[in-house]
């Protein structure tokens, strides 16, 4: 049975969290404060663990710190009020594997939980592969049927967060809250930018692979990585 920590004090995100987890057969331990949420990981097995950030006894940053320090490896998802959007920045930087911005819907959560749990288990390496498109993490190298190119900072992370997730629409929003750590209102087209510049470096034009390359472009909503056959 897959076993989640959540260290969150509002009781009322707890209860919904614990409920809707529950439901999908996960086996739930839940901690209010920040250093007995420590406290629990050090001392249990967990196989994932969701972490608020504004805690009583020590706040979500430091938690996780604390735990990568000792070398817990368990993935962690910070959930995040956006006053806190720079936290998660910082969260990142120490260690987390994802985040999601409150209010969430469950099934967004859920699905988070999942891509997070699969990536666990089968990549413990540096590489991501999604078919033919290969990610390597240490060098920031991206490869594709025969080309091989090394990626900017922010390429590299948004190609990353798609890759994680493959069949996954992500909207633009949420690939620039990811990517660029901002939360934009006005209308910007930074990811479709950076989108066209990961594609540039991998199509050969002539060979007309636009529509092969596995990076899909959702009409209104945003990107996704196609899964591989
Ligand atoms: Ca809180």
């Amino acid at each position: 049975m897959t076993r989640v920590l959540l260290v969150e004090d509002e009781q009322k995100i707890a209860d919904f969290v614990i409920q809707g987890l529950q439901s999908e057969g996960f086996d739930v331990v839940h901690e209010c404060d920040g250093l007995m949420g420590l406290e629990t990981i050090c001392n249990k097995e967990f196989d994932l663990v969701l972490l608020d950030i504004m805690l009583p006894g020590k706040p979500g940053t430091e938690v996780i710190q604390s735990m990568r320090e000792k070398e817990i490896k368990t993935p962690v998802i910070m959930l995040t009020a956006k006053s806190e959007l720079s936290d998660k920045l910082l969260g990142f930087q120490l260690g987390a594997d994802d985040y999601l911005a409150k209010p969430f819907f469950m099934e967004e959560l859920i699905a988070r939980c999942k891509a997070l749990l699969n990536r666990n288990q089968n990549t413990n390496t540096d590489i991501i592969s999604v078919g033919e498109l290969t990610l390597d993490k240490i060098i920031r190298r991206v490869s594709w049927r025969g080309r091989s190119m090394i990626l900017s900072q922010r390429e590299f992370t948004l190609l990353e967060y798609l890759m994680r997730s493959p069949g996954n629409v992500f909207s633009r929003q949420q690939i620039m809250q990811f990517v660029w750590g901002i939360d934009f209102n006005t209308q910007t087209n930074i990811v479709d930018v950076c989108i066209q510049r990961i594609r540039r470096k991998l199509i050969n034009t002539e060979k007309n692979e636009l529509n092969e390359f596995p990076i899909e472009s959702i009409r209104g909503i945003g990107y996704k990585i196609r899964k591989s056959d």
